[in-house]
């Protein structure tokens, strides 16, 4: 690390800025609405302020002359962009004077660089590469941002103003410490977030005994949250399922939650399985139920980690009434569902304009599973079905679409381990699809039937290819 980053109290004194151009007017920008006071030299003698967009520009004080000769008492930095040679002189100029410089893209007349920055009012967020790749830097930004709650600003600027009254009011420090973390984790905080800050204020002041407060976490408090994992990669995890995550004291997860998901938690969360191991069954609903619910009650915020979304083929719908029972704070965070991830994925279009105008999501576990689906119903040709947990029953899948009168050129595909890096694809028709699932090493996989698998990728691949070898062959 050759730059630490540091906070520049802009209030101590004015910034002196040395350039023209639309680059100095972009440092312009960003040292107004940081609330800088700016002297300018405008080294061609264009002082033309309008292209800030209702910047404040009372801030800027216009400079007139040499600013080489310029006055630097109490300046506390100076800044050079589009400056030329007067800049790479400024730079030896404030170097002697020991202040802190930047001259735009020239890293070694440099003495401080800007970083990226996530500007949330009182909270702000640096992020730099020591000035290798801004890039790169704009990456780490954006994805800062999108794990930030929106008013974060709200949360810290809170908290500043109350902090000194209470902190008075707890001896220990660690418990202060406590007391803080409890808020911002707790109902108090969540009001504050929610734009709720009169609510959340209230709450605080009711709070009699904020020694009290910080102490052991009540029984009261435990909650659990049911978080959809999505079908496998971790980065289509939701912003707000990583935020439970990162929140969570225990996470009891199922056999389709990979591990770099699991990486995702709180690196102090106890993880716990309760889903089906290899060949052996699973503790059983009622367990689980059971763990949720004595987890919580001692306090707990768990998360229950499902693969896909909880609420479909996900038995979420049991977890979410038997908490509710117990009278357990319970709250679900959605999850892309397998069905979703395959088709985005392989690029399977669910419904397609004048072609598909239904999708019907159905489960047919065993054969006997696939005895009960009433075939019937599913054989619209402008229905996309498709069928979760199906491998096994391909050959009660095909024999009931087909006696229903489905076509058995109806094109359909296997997608499996989608999103994961060894997902694979087979597609053909209804006819051969059992030989399809028997070409797809192991699951989990979805089968998707109707035309719309016909504009997936993977049919486009297979005909090309098919196309290609004809014409190879007539060519030999
Ligand atoms: N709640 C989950 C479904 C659980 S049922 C969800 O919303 O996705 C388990 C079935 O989901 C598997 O048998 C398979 O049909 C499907 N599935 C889960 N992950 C998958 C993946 N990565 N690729 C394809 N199918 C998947």
């Amino acid at each position: 690390m050759r730059f630490l980053p540091v906070f520049l109290d802009l209030q101590a004194g004015p910034v002196l800025v040395v350039g023209a151009g639309e680059e100095v007017r972009a440092k312009l920008r960003l040292l107004i609405s940081a609330g800088a006071r700016i002297r300018w030299f405008a080294t061609d003698g264009n002082h033309d302020v309008q292209g800030l967009d209702g910047a404040d520009t009372a801030r800027i004080a216009l400079a007139v002359g040499d600013p080489l000769a310029a006055d630097l008492d109490g300046v506390i930095a100076v800044l050079c962009a589009g400056a030329g040679d007067i800049g790479v002189a400024m730079a030896a100029r404030a170097r002697a004077a020991s202040l802190p410089v930047n001259v735009m893209d020239d890293f070694d007349r440099s003495t401080f660089i800007f970083p990226a920055i996530v500007d949330r009012g009182d909270v702000v967020v640096a992020v730099g590469t020591g000035g290798t790749s801004p890039v790169v830097a704009r990456r780490v930004r954006e994805r800062i941002e999108a794990m930030l709650p929106a008013r974060i600003g709200d949360l810290a600027g809170f908290i500043g103003r109350f902090r000194k009254s209470i902190n008075g009011r707890i001896a220990a420090m660690p418990l202060r410490r406590r007391f803080w973390e409890r808020v911002i984790d707790g109902p108090i905080g969540a009001l504050v977030l929610a734009g709720r800050g009169a609510e959340a204020e209230q709450m605080l002041s009711d709070i009699g005994d904020p020694t009290a407060f910080a102490g052991a976490r009540g029984a009261g408090e435990g909650r659990v949250t049911l978080v959809g994992a999505g079908p496998g990669d971790p980065d289509l995890l939701t912003v707000k399922a990583l935020r439970a995550l990162q929140d969570a004291d225990v996470v009891f997860y199922d056999e389709l939650v990979s591990p770099e998901i699991l990486d995702r938690a709180r690196r102090d969360a106890s993880r716990v399985p309760v889903g089906r191991r290899v060949g052996k069954p699973g503790i059983g609903q009622a367990a689980i139920n059971r763990l949720l619910i004595e987890a919580a009650r001692s306090g707990k915020r768990a998360v229950r980690l499902k693969g896909g979304d909880g609420f479909v083929f996900g038995r979420g719908g049991e977890e979410v009434e038997a908490l509710r029972e117990a009278g357990i704070a319970c709250s679900v965070v959605p999850g892309i569902t397998a069905a979703i991830g395959a088709a985005a994925q392989f690029e399977v279009p669910l419904t397609f304009r004048n072609e598909a105008l239904r999708i019907t999501f159905l489960t047919a576990h065993k054969a006997k599973d696939a005895d009960i689906v009433d075939w019937s119903a599913l054989t619209d040709e402008k229905m996309t079905v498709v069928v979760y947990m199906g491998m096994t029953a391909a050959s009660s899948v095909r024999a009931g679409l087909l006696a229903a009168g489905r076509s058995p050129q109806t094109p359909v595909g296997v997608f499996a381990r989608a999103t994961l890096p060894d997902a694979q694809a087979e597609v053909g028709t209804l006819d051969q699809l059992p030989d399809l699932v028997a070409r797809i090493g192991r699951g989990p996989a979805v089968l998707v039937i109707g035309d719309v698998v016909a504009h997936s990728a993977p049919w486009f691949r297979k005909n090309f290819n098919h196309v290609l070898s004809n014409l190879l062959e007539a060519a030999e």
